[in-house]
């Protein structure tokens, strides 16, 4: 597949627009990440490739398809997000299956692709746990199970290390950056953390009040920042 193209996309609520004529190219099998302060419509942004949220304006092109008004569920996508949104009843497998299942996959077929994903996540000793005996970070690697299980072609994530703490979230950002490559897959990533965006990004998105500011490499951002917003953003501490 499968470029994937936001030409002039917008989301509105009401009177209020949230997403203001946003112009990307994302390549394939790029790891793209979108950085920005909070509430400048990351995960709106996020949400519209995903399907969850209706596009107010613009078109929305995947592999030369126009994909506005395709279901979530037709789209090759799969979403990754912050608060895991595990099920609590259910095990690390039903959790990671359960999608398969719905979709009438082989019980065979479901077997295998739980059974491979967790050894690469390394989980597969947790497999008859339920979520509430996980930690954060096991959590988060059933979160990237799920989502794996579907081979996407598209991984979406949004702020997948924010509840982790900082020691973990290091070791995660080694750990999905590797699953990228792994994967051979598109990720597109969001967060408010400018050293994430700048170890893990091909390519860094910087969002502010629902505008683009700048789409660069990470060393081009660093060097030749296009404003004092992006300065100031790429360069704060943490
Ligand atoms: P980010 O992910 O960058 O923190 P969001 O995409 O979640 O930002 O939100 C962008 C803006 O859209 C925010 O100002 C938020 O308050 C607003 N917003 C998000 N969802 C809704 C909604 N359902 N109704 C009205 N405003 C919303
Ligand atoms: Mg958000």
């Amino acid at each position: 597949m499968a470029p994937i193209s936001l030409r002039k996309l917008n989301k509105t609520y009401g009177a209020l627009t949230v997403v203001h004529d946003i112009d990307l190219e994302i390549a394939d099998k790029e790891f793209i990440i979108l950085v920005g302060p909070s509430g400048c419509g990351k995960s709106t942004t996020l949400r519209m490739i995903a399907g969850l949220e209706e596009i107010s304006g613009g078109e929305l092109v995947i592999g030369g398809d126009l994909v506005n008004d395709v279901p979530s569920k037709d789209r090759d996508i799969a979403m990754v997000f912050q608060n895991y949104a595990l099920y609590p009843h259910m095990t690390v497998y039903k959790n990671m299956a359960f999608g398969l299942m719905l979709r009438k996959a082989a019980r065979e077929e479901i077997d295998r692709k739980v059974t491979e994903a967790a050894r690469i996540l390394d989980i597969e000793h947790l497999l008859n746990r339920k979520p509430k005996a996980l930690s954060g970070g096991q959590r988060q690697r059933v979160a990237l199970g799920r989502a794996m299980v579907r081979n996407p072609e598209v991984f979406l994530l949004d702020e997948p290390l924010s509840n982790l703490d900082a020691k973990l979230r290091g070791t995660m950002r080694a750990e999905i950056a590797k699953l990228h490559k792994r994967l051979n897959a598109t990720f597109i990533y969001v967060t408010h953390d400018q050293i994430e965006a700048m170890t893990m990004a091909d390519r860094i998105v910087v969002m502010k009040d629902g505008h683009i500011q700048q789409v660069d490499t990470p060393q081009i951002l660093y060097d030749h920042p296009v404003n004092m917003f992006v300065a100031g953003f790429i360069g704060a501490p943490q």
